[in-house]
């Protein structure tokens, strides 16, 4: 079958983890000649090395979204916003309490911060981008909404539940990003003194396989194509365990994995490959 190519038509959007987990979060979204990230949890020159080498073009990145004022995921934000000139987005809770985080050096002045305000959408590029409230323990936190072209990815990390307002959102979306720490027994099991047990678990801790899964066996549609697990703990995780718990959960909502959705596994530390959405 022959292809006809409109000038106008748009180009791939691509997605790709740079790091995820609680040693540094940051996702790229975007398309040959514009792209944004999410969060910077990792050195400013580590995330462009790692663009680099996935082949995507630094000078093409607008602008990054920040989620909350958790290190694991503002490390980076003052060597993209002061070094690199990369504009940094987020609500003024986050964008005022960065820089008592002691790992962010350079610190970030006002002249790279950009506030914006939650169920706002702001056009960057191509890119519409809003905001959401998820519960968790930062001083302010929030999920995004990502469209470009009618595709519409959702990222919900760091957030101890599932709410009305995130399943709203995700129920939208053909790509989803979705935080899966910890398996229930390995954390109950585990190392971990009672107390951090206690703030991992509770409503605005972090989402364990189980309610990932849970809400997906629920809520899953055909038009959602992508399922990204993110944020897995080191300690309290495999991925082979947040892997079957969410390919159980598709498999009894009709889908399968390399049929109907692509399920993936982000990997902690490493970058992911570079993927067509
Ligand atoms: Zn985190
Ligand atoms: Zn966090």
């Amino acid at each position: 079958m022959i292809r006809t190519l409109s000038l106008f038509e748009p180009e791939p959007l691509r997605f790709m983890s740079l790091t995820s987990g609680s040693c540094g979060n940051c996702y790229y979204i975007g398309t040959t000649v514009e792209g944004i990230l999410i969060d910077a949890g990792i050195g400013a020159r580590t995330i462009r090395k790692r663009l680099k080498k996935a082949g995507v073009d630094f000078d093409t990145i607008l602008g990054v979204f920040i989620t909350h004022d958790h290190s694991d995921h503002i490390k980076g934000v003052g060597g993209l916003g002061e070094k690199m000139g990369k504009p940094i987005f987020s609500t003024i809770g986050v964008l005022s309490h960065i820089n008592e985080n002691l790992t962010v050096q350079p610190k970030l002045s006002t002249a790279s911060r950009r506030e914006i305000r939650k169920n706002e959408t702001i056009g960057i590029g191509n890119f519409s981008v809003t905001a959401f409230n998820v519960i968790h323990d930062g001083h302010d936190n929030m999920g995004y909404r990502v469209e470009y072209e009618g595709d519409v990815i959702v990222i919900a990390t760091d957030l101890g539940d599932i709410t009305d307002e995130v399943s709203r959102h995700l129920m939208q979306a053909q790509h989803i990003v979705i935080e899966s720490n910890y398996d229930d027994e390995m954390l109950m099991n585990g190392p971990y003194p009672q107390t951090l047990k206690n703030r991992i678990s509770s409503g605005n801790g972090h989402l364990s396989n189980r309610k990932a899964s849970e809400w997906m066996r629920k809520h899953w549609t055909p038009q959602m194509k992508d399922v990204f697990l993110c944020h897995l703990s080191a300690q309290n995780n495999t991925p082979e365990l947040a892997y079957n718990s969410m390919s159980n959960a598709l498999e009894q909502a009709g889908a399968k994995d390399g049929e109907t959705v692509r399920l993936k596994v982000l990997p902690r530390r490493m970058e992911s490959d570079l993927m067509i959405l």
